[in-house]
């Protein structure tokens, strides 16, 4: 974790308890506060826009959540995750039953 997220983690953990404690007003004012403190982007209507981490697992689950239909570099990483998961497991049970 980088300095930054942890900062960021620490300002959404401040967020969250405010918001619990009967403000959930200040919720989404304090999460933009803290990213524009970060310097990261800060969208309208509450919503954060983070590029998408192209060619990984997590850039295709981002794919995902947004609507946007996947790029093949994501496709072929969320492909490549899928197979290497299948073959641990494979060779686990292989491993189990020899
Ligand atoms: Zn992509």
């Amino acid at each position: 974790m980088t300095p930054c997220q942890l900062a960021y983690s620490q300002a959404r953990i401040r967020a969250y308890t405010l918001f619990r404690q009967e403000q959930p007003e200040r919720f989404n004012e304090l999460v933009q506060q803290a990213r524009r403190d970060l310097g990261l982007p800060v969208a309208e209507g509450g919503r954060y826009i983070l590029p998408i981490d192209h060619g990984t697992e997590n850039g295709m689950r981002m794919h995902y959540r947004r609507k946007i239909p996947a790029c093949q570099p994501c496709r072929d990483a969320y492909n490549a995750a899928v197979r290497y998961r299948r073959q641990q497991a494979a060779a686990r049970k292989r491993k189990r039953t020899a």
